[in-house]
């Protein structure tokens, strides 16, 4: 038995689904070194073993020594939460009510949420020999430009790992040749403490700003070192990077660390380059590519201050960075900062969360912002600044809609288009068609008796992904083979219904048979490096037909791209949700966004069945902010958000009628100044063979929120239903 006499106790978070801290206590060998809070320890938890987090450290507890166990051991690696991340990671789980243990795990690398300690030897980084002669270097880039652009890398970067580099599009045998001349060397990463302050800015590639843009810039700095949200509502193109670029040097300057977020696949190398271009300081990256050891060296080198600059998505929010000075949240409407699972935050909001607590300012950049930031801006909130012209000589692309009830089609494609493809190609330019839709086909059915393959477990079709002959159901992931005869009647004549990229390619490519086409989407993307393998090509004009979904939407640069398509809007005009117009509109867009950046002119073509739809045409005549004035005129009508306050309580159930009748019971709850919607069915009322049921409240107020998800929480434990369904709550939900 330990000592009773002993009285450390401390309060710890653990990764559970509640929402409580536990308390234990510390045996008197554990004591020294002194306990410290944020450190991580081992504690029993039911029959296992967890690692836990320490929160607070007392000499007394209100609970009975006997009846408190203790902690099993201290993890003393050094990798303790700092007292600044431990209020962050607070808050965060406060605004989203959301279980402190879990918000804690989520904020640590997977490698020290693990009993198990990792071993530090971390991936050897790449290193540029320094007695490479202009010579040699000269010689041996005519030979082979591409080992030249990785030297160039390698050279700037000074120490960059194989993965970083394989997610930039190079690939081993580039790296080998460049060992093998010894222009290159590989070294054991070491992290240290760095210091930036001198000869960090590259000032030959600085750009002189317009005024537009030197006022931003000029007005970020008069409010360096405190709270302050600046919304950059700028065109593609309009110059927001070189702004977000020159508000850092006074960060820098000042030794401190910059964190700038970005859309899960805005991380290119052009993004990458720019900052290196600019910046001699060491970056970090925190993206999905990594794997877990990578994400340890990232975080590492955030804590000890050797990385002066973090490029991250979502997650990297929670870096945890020792002397950061300033955030920038680029393409901040982009729906990838918000988690879609567990613990549903947006990064974005938690960002200025972050910022608020540590006073220092906070750089929010888009062409089409969210309503929610533009209603901020406008309030003024948010300090709200335009950029109205692109920069250089660039224009912006001319939008034009195709009524397609009008034309014959042929794949999908107008005659209008079609021609319009035919000339940009002649011009020896690249065009691109949108189709947000991945796969072959959304459906298969039988021509006899028209059965169709669909998902028992989500009551959705199947999508038909021909060239690994499967059908996959994008709503569970599960897997099928393409059935040769058709299971209700026998019949051979199964076909694919609709069209999916893949699809579009193959009747693409058949249409233009002297062009190269290309496919961007997820399925084609899906190898680490694809992405950036494909870019490069298309960049090197060795293809001249660019299909892609969504991903292709988002802030790549295609300067030799004067065409974009869109092959169909007309899902988003008619929607239920009441955010769809929002996203129409912003991925209409940035879509027309990649068209004639560079001194080319650029067209947009929009395919529709209903080309007078009210939207559609203020969008196209009147451009996004007009768009965005009218569409938040009707939702303060509607009294919806950014002029009301939403939770969304999600719950499931093996059966229908157990998530219904517990939402019911907790819409009997009497909240102030709040009210209910539902519950009703989800849109995927079945998913994965669980009965989906929502439930929206909605307040007036923030504050008003807060008190009543609380109190809603605190009754639920109460309710007879809670226990036969799954369910959670989601804040500002962006998905319904
Ligand atoms: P955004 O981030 O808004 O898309 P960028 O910062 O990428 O815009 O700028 C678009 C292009 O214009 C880039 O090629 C950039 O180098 C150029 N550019 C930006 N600002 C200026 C400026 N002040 N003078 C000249 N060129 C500029
Ligand atoms: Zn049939
Ligand atoms: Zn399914």
């Amino acid at each position: 038995m330990a000592d009773l006499a002993n009285n450390t106790y401390v309060q710890v978070a653990i990764p559970v689904p509640m929402r409580q801290l536990f308390t234990y206590r510390v045996p008197t060998e554990l004591t020294t070194p002194a306990l410290r809070l944020g450190e991580r320890v081992i504690v029993p938890f039911g029959a296992r073993h967890v690692v836990a987090i320490v929160l607070s450290i007392d000499s007394h507890s209100e609970y009975a020594a006997e009846k408190l166990k203790s902690i099993l051991s201290r993890v003393n690696d050094n990798f303790h939460f700092s007292p600044e991340l431990i209020d962050f990671i607070r808050r965060c789980s406060e605004y989203y009510h959301h279980p402190i243990g879990d918000v804690f795990q989520q904020a640590l690398p997977v490698l020290l949420r693990q009993i198990k300690q990792p071993s530090i030897d971390l991936p050897p980084v790449w290193k540029a020999s320094d007695n490479i002669t202009t010579a040699e270097q000269a010689a041996s880039a005519k030979r082979s430009p591409k080992q030249a652009e990785l030297l160039a890398i390698i050279q700037q970067r000074d120490g960059i790992t194989w993965s970083e580099l394989l997610t930039l599009g190079f690939n081993k045998s580039q790296l080998k040749a460049l060992e093998k001349k010894a222009f290159i060397y590989s070294q054991a990463s070491e992290v240290s403490r760095f210091s930036w302050q001198n000869h960090y800015l590259q000032h030959s590639n600085r750009l002189s700003l317009s005024p537009e843009q030197a006022l931003i810039v000029a007005t970020v700095k008069e409010l360096a070192n405190q709270f302050a949200c600046h919304l950059i509502d700028g065109v593609t193109g309009s110059g927001k990077t070189e702004v977000y670029l020159q508000a850092m040097e006074q960060a820098l300057a000042q030794d401190q660390q910059v964190l700038v977020l970005v859309p899960e696949i805005g991380l290119t190398p052009q993004t990458l380059s720019r900052f290196e271009q600019r910046f001699h300081v060491p970056i970090s990256l925190h993206h999905s590519g990594l794997n877990d050891k990578e994400r340890l060296q990232t975080w590492l080198a955030a804590q000890r201050g050797s990385a002066a600059i973090i490029i991250g998505t979502r997650s990297a929010v929670f870096s945890p960075l020792t002397n950061l000075g300033l955030i920038i949240v680029d393409e901040e409407h982009d729906a990838s900062f918000k988690q879609q699972d567990s613990f549903r935050y947006h990064a974005r909001d938690m960002a200025i969360l972050r910022a608020r607590q540590l006073n220092i300012p906070i750089l929010l950049g888009s062409a089409t912002p969210s309503f929610e930031s533009l209603h901020n801006g406008r309030v003024g909130k948010y300090h709200y600044h335009q950029l109205r012209k692109r920069a250089g000589n660039a224009t912006m692309a001319k939008i034009s809609v195709i009524d397609i009830a009008q034309q014959q089609m042929q794949y999908g494609l107008s005659g209008t288009l079609k021609h319009a493809i035919v000339s940009t190609l002649a011009r020896g330019e690249q065009a691109l068609i949108f189709l947000n839709r991945r796969g072959y086909a959304p459906a298969i059915n039988c021509q006899e008796c028209h059965w169709l393959a669909d998902c028992q477990r989500c009551n959705k079709p199947y999508t038909l992904h021909q060239s690994q002959g499967l059908l996959i159901c994008h709503h569970c992931a599960s897997q099928k083979r393409i059935p040769a005869q058709c299971p209700s009647c026998g019949s051979v004549r199964i076909k694919p219904l609709g069209q999916g990229t893949e699809q579009l390619e193959e009747k693409i490519s058949e249409l233009f048979p002297d062009y190269s086409t290309v496919r961007i989407d997820r399925d084609s993307t899906r190898k680490k490096g694809a992405l950036a393998k494909l870019l490069t090509q298309i960049n090197n004009k060795e293809h001249q037909l660019l299909i892609g979904t969504q991903m292709l939407a988002k802030g790549h640069h295609f300067p030799n791209v004067t065409l974009v398509a869109i092959l169909d809007v007309d899902g988003a005009l008619f929607s239920y949700d009441f955010r769809a117009a929002e996203h129409m509109a912003q991925l209409l867009v940035q879509v027309s966004g990649r068209a004639g950046r560079a001194s080319k002119p650029g067209k947009v073509l929009v395919q529709t069945r209903f080309p007078e739809h009210p939207l559609l045409q203020d969008l196209v005549n009147n451009g996004y902010q007009h768009f965005a004035t009218q569409a938040l005129n009707e939702r303060q009508q509607a009294l919806l958000p950014p002029f009301s306050f939403q939770a969304l309580f999600r719950a499931e159930a093996n059966y229908p009628s157990y998530p219904e009748k517990f939402l019911r019971s907790l819409a009997e709850t009497q909240c102030l100044g709040c009210q209910f919607a539902g519950p009703v069915p989800a849109a995927m009322e079945k998913k994965a063979g669980k009965y989906r049921f929502h439930l929206i409240l909605q307040a007036k107020s923030r504050k008003q929120l807060h008190q009543a998800v609380f109190q809603l929480i605190h009754t639920s434990t109460n309710n007879e239903w809670q226990s036969k369904v799954r369910w959670s709550v989601d804040i500002d939900p962006i998905d319904l």
